[in-house]
């Protein structure tokens, strides 16, 4: 049988394993987009990097370890008072007057005014995932971590059939006793049918589904409930009247119509696509966002995309890959988003990846009228390994220099800080 296991509002209970006073009270703990990075006067800022495998964004900035106020709080021209953010997780308390995920915090505060905000701690966070990892890998055989407080496990061979449960029911034991952190655990024969099953642990529970009872199981659960339909698969299912896992389990010939990511996805529904638990967890991509008030200057916006280019320098360079692919993305205060992506294959470094991102933000740029930027997200990925690259001979003396020098920069921002050494254009 296969395990999946997600730890309940995780970034919540974190905080509880340090400050018992969280406990049985309405809890949030709240996001905001680091502006800092764009000041033009910031020196000497240290990051952590804490990328053990975890999956979140492996930069932190200690400021982040701030009072309420400091972090949320903003004092608008006007002189009035502004909480800005949204909520990242919150506790049960706090989802019972209405609380969730993605709401702002202003609002949330409204519905729920007793509700305790926290200013979130990445490194916490991650050292606790990590340490849990760790324990998982000690009692499972096989273990994958699937995000920061999900992981699956194959007990096939292991544990028998019919202890499944018991032992699950252990190990949610230990995993309190160890970490005093509340974990629900799905268990099937399949790894998406235990993530399934894991929504009706929650909280604090197990749930066991048994292979001869997945089309019972399913019947009755919205499409939309199951992990990896999106946007695009539930219209389609839409476009067939499909609203239940059970109607879609009858239409293989329809999934089988939409090529390889209809037959996979199908096979997960119906519970016997016989994927494998794997230990590796290598990163398919790096990208960095930030959200702010709108900016009509164009040159402003450049100057944010290469120091949020910098950033990404620094993640690839830590991560030791060398990515071909490189995406940016543009919202605007008109509601319009904008993205282009571009393939090169070319050695990897600061000069590159700045030369790339500033062309996909010219081709961007051609579009006019479409108002004033509130969101940046960039992204790199398709990693490729050197020996592999067919290189581009126009550029390739360049490009070896330039890496040359990148990596001479990446070791000194590793020892000094990430903006020890910026470009002439960022500033
Ligand atoms: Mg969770």
């Amino acid at each position: 049988m296969m395990l999946h296991m997600d730890l309940d509002t995780f970034f919540v209970s974190a905080h509880r394993t340090r400050d018992l006073s969280l406990l049985n009270r309405p809890v949030a703990v709240g996001g905001r987009s680091n502006l800092k990075i764009f000041d033009r006067k910031q020196v000497g800022v240290r990051l952590y990097n804490a990328n053990r495998g975890a999956f979140v964004n492996p930069l932190f900035y200690p400021s982040e370890r701030q009072a309420f106020e400091e972090f949320f709080v903003e004092k608008m021209p006007d002189g009035k008072e502004k909480i800005r953010g949204i909520v990242v997780t919150s506790s049960y308390e706090a989802r019972e007057k209405g609380v969730k995920t993605g709401m702002p915090l202003a609002e949330a505060l409204r519905l729920c005014p007793d509700m305790k905000v926290l200013v979130p701690d990445y490194l916490l966070y991650h050292e606790l995932s990590f340490a849990l990892h760790r324990f998982l890998r000690r009692e499972i055989p096989r273990v994958e971590q699937f995000s920061i407080d999900e992981f699956f496990g194959d007990l096939n061979g292991w544990v028998r059939e019919e202890e499944v449960f018991a032992y699950a029911v252990h190990l949610k034991h230990l995993i309190w006793q160890k970490f005093r952190l509340p974990i629900s655990i799905g268990i099937a024969p399949s790894k998406w049918i235990a993530k399934l099953a894991t929504k009706f642990a929650k909280p604090n529970g197990v749930y066991l589904v048994k292979k001869e009872e997945i089309p019972e199981f399913i019947e009755e659960i919205p499409v939309e409930m199951f992990p990896g339909i999106g946007k695009g698969f539930r219209k389609r299912l839409s476009e067939h009247f499909i609203k239940t896992l059970g109607e879609a389990s009858r239409h293989q010939a329809l999934f089988y119509s939409w090529k390889t990511p209809g037959r996979v996805l199908y096979h997960r529904i119906v519970g016997d696509d016989g994927e494998s638990v794997s230990e590796r967890n290598d990163r398919k991509s790096i990208g960095i966002s930030r959200t702010f008030d709108p900016i009509c200057d164009r040159e402003e916006v450049r100057r944010r995309i290469l120091i949020l280019a910098r950033h990404i320098v620094f993640l690839v360079f830590k991560a030791g890959v060398n990515p071909t692919g490189y995406y940016l993305g543009l919202r605007y205060d008109t509601g319009v988003r904008l993205k282009q992506t571009f393939h090169e294959e070319r050695l990897f470094s600061d000069q590159v990846c700045q030369e790339v991102f500033g062309k996909l933000f010219e081709v961007l740029s051609e579009y006019s009228g479409t108002g004033c930027v509130t969101k940046i997200r960039m992204s790199v990925f398709r990693f490729s390994y050197q020996s592999r690259l067919t290189l581009s001979l126009l550029n390739i003396k360049n490009d070896y220099a330039n890496r040359n020098l990148s990596l001479s920069i990446h070791r000194l921002r590793q020892k000094y800080s990430l903006d020890i050494i910026k470009k002439g254009s960022e500033l």
